[in-house]
């Protein structure tokens, strides 16, 4: 009889990798050492309201995560027609159509204000531009932005727009990892005018997409349906501690909450947790590959939720304005770097909030970039006061919230750095030097959850090629 596989991190991407290979006949165990399932899709109460304080919408282009909804029976909704503002330069100013901050519009640009005169001087130059060949190399997004439409384009636009996907530095991050649409457009010409000639958007679909009443309930319907399958155990609150090749498979060792230490036979394992964690456990089993694990850096932001009621004097006017949030460039020197107004995003927020005795706005602010550790590490009472101070700043509102919940993701988000995808091959080829070892998640083809679910899928697939 076979023995059962191992999957360390209920995360997204390990309840996906145990989902499908229990659908394949194997029998799995997920071990996860928080409390709750899910990982960075999580839920919470403000004011009596469940939202998500982690992950609250996913692309809906890629098929992996409607996919998976829809084989767990879960409807999917979309955004409304609420748009996205840029708090520069001392306005909130609309969102020019781009492609994750290049501009893709240059008279949209111009008309909204984000850049000065000389900053869009620069970036007008972009169709006279020549293509841009950088062979088989990577650069960063930013560094391609800037040769392309200047600094200001990159420091106003790609930053804060990057920033909300990895929480980083548009000069840091991998384009050919995080965006490389926008290099293939740069290879071939100009990018404002290839995207003028592309079709619009509304011809190809919505492009985000979220479960009503949360994402959180992506993974509680995974686990749901690996525990009423019979051949699956998700056991949370146990931290695994070790992994160790033995003749039949794995020794994996885990300790619970209570310090007791648990010893458990695996004929695979699926690694799905952040790379920290894979890096440390699979410093004997895969040596190389827990060394470049090691160099994967992760951005730790916090999301500070906010419940205010509609009623209060103000509240209406400042956030009721058609806005579904706004977004920081960096350069302005703010402590929040994107806000949710998630009741005008979603309408099962706005509903939730009208459902009690007095209606309730529920948005989110959030705070840190990669390398602001240091800076978030004060109590919390201090970034709601940053939120708060930020939002009045930014819209206007005089407000006390009725009730606020500060979320910390310490390591929450890998950075893709230039190279990344070279260093990931390199992760897989040590990882398949062992058979049985399989590794997903969001440090490796992409941080999204469409792309967290592939690799879950990919990681599924390595352990029933390996039987
Ligand atoms: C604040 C925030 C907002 C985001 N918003 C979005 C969004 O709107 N849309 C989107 O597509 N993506 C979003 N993302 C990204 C996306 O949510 C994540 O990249 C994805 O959910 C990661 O899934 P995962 O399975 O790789 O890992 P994780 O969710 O990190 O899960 C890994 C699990 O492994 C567990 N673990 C770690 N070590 C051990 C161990 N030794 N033993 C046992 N268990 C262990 C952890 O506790 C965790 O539960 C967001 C991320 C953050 C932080």
């Amino acid at each position: 009889m076979q023995q059962r596989v191992v999957v360390v991190g209920a995360g997204i991407a390990g309840l996906v990798a145990a989902h499908d290979l229990t659908r394949a006949g194997r029998s799995v165990l997920v071990l996860e050492a928080t409390d709750v399932v899910g990982g960075k899709l999580r839920r919470a109460e403000v004011a009596g309201i469940t939202v998500d304080v982690g992950a609250e919408a996913m692309v809906h282009r890629r098929p992996e995560g409607v996919e998976l909804a829809g084989s767990l029976g879960l409807d999917l909704v979309h955004p409304t027609a609420a748009t996205s503002r840029v708090w520069t330069r001392g306005a909130l100013r609309p969102l020019p159509r781009t492609l994750m901050g290049a501009p893709l519009d240059l008279a949209q640009l111009a008309a909204g204000g984000i850049l000065g005169a000389d900053g869009l001087q620069r970036a007008r130059q972009e169709p006279e531009l020549p293509a841009t060949d950088i062979g088989a190399n990577d650069i960063s997004v930013g560094d391609l932005v800037d040769v392309r439409y200047g600094a200001e384009v990159t420091d106003r636009l790609v930053e804060p727009l990057l920033g909300g996907v990895y929480a980083g530095h548009a000069r840091a991050i991998s384009v050919r990892a995080a965006v490389p649409q926008l290099l293939t457009l740069a290879e071939h010409g100009s990018i404002t005018v290839q995207a003028g000639a592309a079709p619009p958007a509304s011809a190809t679909g919505p492009v985000f997409a979220g479960v009503p009443g949360g994402m959180w309930q992506l993974p509680a319907a995974l686990r749901a349906a690996l525990e009423s399958g019979g051949s699956a155990a998700v056991r949370t609150g146990v931290r695994v501690t070790g992994l160790r090749r033995t003749e039949g498979g794995f020794e994996v060792t885990a300790t619970d909450a209570t310090g007791h230490a648990w010893r458990e036979d695996a004929g695979a394992v699926v690694v799905a947790t952040p790379a920290p964690a894979a890096s440390r456990l699979l410093v004997d089993l895969a040596p190389e590959a827990s060394a470049m694990l090691a160099q994967v850096e992760y951005a730790s932001p916090v999301v500070v939720t906010f419940a205010f009621r509609a009623a209060d004097p103000g509240v209406r006017a400042a956030l009721d304005v058609g806005a579904s949030g706004l977004l920081v460039p960096p350069v302005d020197r703010r402590r929040i770097k994107a806000a949710t107004f998630s009741f005008a995003k979603w309408d099962w927020v706005r509903a939730a909030g009208a459902a009690g005795d007095e209606e309730l706005l529920v948005l989110r602010t959030s705070l840190g970039r990669s390398g602001d550790a240091a800076a978030l590490q004060v109590p919390d009472e201090e970034l709601v006061a940053a939120a708060i101070a930020d939002l009045e700043l930014a819209t206007g509102l005089r407000a006390t919230p009725v009730d606020h919940r500060v979320q910390r993701w310490g390591g929450g988000l890998p950075q893709y750095a230039v190279g990344h995808l070279d260093l990931v091959a390199a992760i897989r080829r040590e990882i398949e030097r062992v058979p049985g070892l399989a590794v997903g998640g969001a440090a490796y083809d992409g941080v999204g959850i469409p792309a967290c679910i592939g690799s879950g899928h990919r990681a599924a697939e390595r352990v029933l090629a390996a039987r």
